[in-house]
């Protein structure tokens, strides 16, 4: 054996047990009693050994003109600093410009420079045949999901998004859709801002939950139409919970992620002094307390399968400028705290199980985005991608203290309880201690299999 590790509780989404493990290679070789000595050992007595997270959403990739701070090889760190190794990261399609054109710049992109593995989705901005005829060939290739956003360029291309949702699902391709009204939002905003209402304080009010809720129940309806699964990406409201919660209940192919922001802020974020409430804007908005209790709940009861981040690293002067809440960009950092955060208001609150927690950050994206059971388990011939987490610490998050290079952090001040002391990528330690060990490149693609569902 090239590692082992003994005397730590092994959490799968199954269930806890004590178990020594022994890593050959890349790979979980032995899971059991009898690991014989190896080249290296790790104690992780009185930790929990998990697997690696599984983000399914982040926005590392360039594309100019981007006021994005963290890439690849600082939000890939931030990752393998929280228990994060694997990312799935939208490649972002602009008009007029073909998906493997996109798909190569973001493959050389996490090649050079992603310390933790990755996958790529693949987001349709410009639904045109020529677009559309590129599909199967990069499913082929191991991009099985495509990203759709609602809000933007959408309403005046329906038919032709409804073509690409159908091709999708044909090919055995899971999409993922941003759930807000374009139409509704932008009347809404129009209004607001026509009455000098330009502070973020009236941002939530321009994206209220009955647009997500519109969005999601057409989400759903084109599910129906065209037998293909939809994934909604951060659902943020209880109305949205409640039409997709029925749409499942009639067996429809619709799953749901949930974003951390949603779990831990309520929108009176926004109404702070000064600039402040700028940090928070990202879409959809913050929600009421009431939101946040029916998405816990959905965590708890399955109602919702994944909690991802949408990490965007951005810093506070970019969000501070611009004369109107339309107009600050949207997304925040999220990566290294996705994991700890939700052991810690989750597990350690006693409001979802340890399993369930598992479930949530690595196996059910693992399951859904088609790595099963290569990533998002502990069992013999899986990668070793392994966190060792200490149950015991407590962590006050500062800005300054976090991978990302975002010069903020929107749980500042925030006591965490539990945080990585180590984590293995395919049997590679890139960190330990407090330290990012990882080097940048040392991530792989992966290219992913069709949508087998949960
Ligand atoms: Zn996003």
């Amino acid at each position: 054996m090239d590692l082992a590790i003994r005397k730590g509780t092994v959490v799968t989404a199954a269930g806890t047990f004590q178990a020594d493990i022994g890593v050959q290679g890349a790979q979980v070789m032995l899971l059991g009693r009898e690991v014989p000595a190896a080249d290296r050992e790790l104690d992780a007595a009185g930790l929990y050994v998990l697997p690696g997270g599984i983000d399914v959403h982040t926005h590392l990739g360039r594309l100019r003109p981007f006021q994005g701070v963290d890439d690849f090889r600082t939000g890939t760190r931030a990752a393998a600093a929280g228990g994060v190794t694997t990312i799935c990261e939208y490649v972002i399609h602009p008009r007029d410009t073909s998906l493997a054109s996109q798909v190569e710049q973001w493959l050389a992109q996490g090649r050079e420079q992603s310390i933790v593995d990755f996958g790529l989705h693949l987001h349709i901005g410009d639904p045109r045949p020529e677009v559309l005829n590129e599909m199967p060939a990069l499913v082929e290739a191991g991009y099985t999901s495509f990203k759709v956003f609602m809000n933007r360029n959408f309403d005046s291309r329906v038919r032709e998004y409804l073509t690409a949702l159908e091709r999708a699902g044909a090919l055995g391709a899971l999409t993922c859709i941003h759930c807000e009204d374009e139409s509704i939002i932008g009347h809404l905003t129009d209004n607001l801002l026509g009455q000098g209402k330009t502070d973020v304080r009236y941002f939530a009010q321009s994206r209220p939950a009955f647009s997500e809720a519109v969005a999601t129940a057409r989400a759903v309806a084109f599910a129906e139409a065209t037998g293909a699964p939809v994934y909604i990406v951060h659902l943020s409201s209880a109305a949205a919970l409640e039409v997709t919660r029925r749409a499942r209940a009639r067996g429809l192919p619709v799953y749901v992620e949930t974003r951390p922001i949603y779990l831990y802020l309520t929108r009176e974020r926004f109404d702070q002094p000064g600039k402040e409430g700028n940090k928070y804007v990202g879409y959809p908005p913050l929600r009421d307390s009431e939101d946040v209790s029916a998405l816990w709940d959905g965590l708890r009861n399955g109602d919702i399968q994944t909690v991802a981040t949408d990490h965007v690293g951005l810093s506070f002067a970019p969000k501070a400028e611009p004369p109107d809440f339309s107009r600050i960009p949207a997304g925040m950092s999220n990566l290294e705290t996705l994991v700890p955060m939700l052991y810690s208001e989750g597990v350690a609150k006693g409001r979802i199980s340890l399993p369930r927690f598992v479930e949530l950050i690595a196996t059910n994206p693992a399951r859904l985005f088609g790595m099963f059971p290569r990533k998002g388990t502990i069992a013999i011939g899986s990668d070793a991608d392994l966190v060792l987490f200490d149950p015991s610490v407590q962590v006050t998050i500062q800005a300054e203290q976090m991978h990302s290079q975002a010069d903020y952090d929107v749980y500042e001040g925030f006591t965490v309880q539990g945080w990585p002391k180590v984590v293995l990528s395919r049997g590679q330690v890139i960190f330990q201690d407090g330290r990012v060990v990882g080097r940048p490149g040392q991530g792989q693609f992966i290219p992913r299999e069709r949508f087998g569902g949960l």
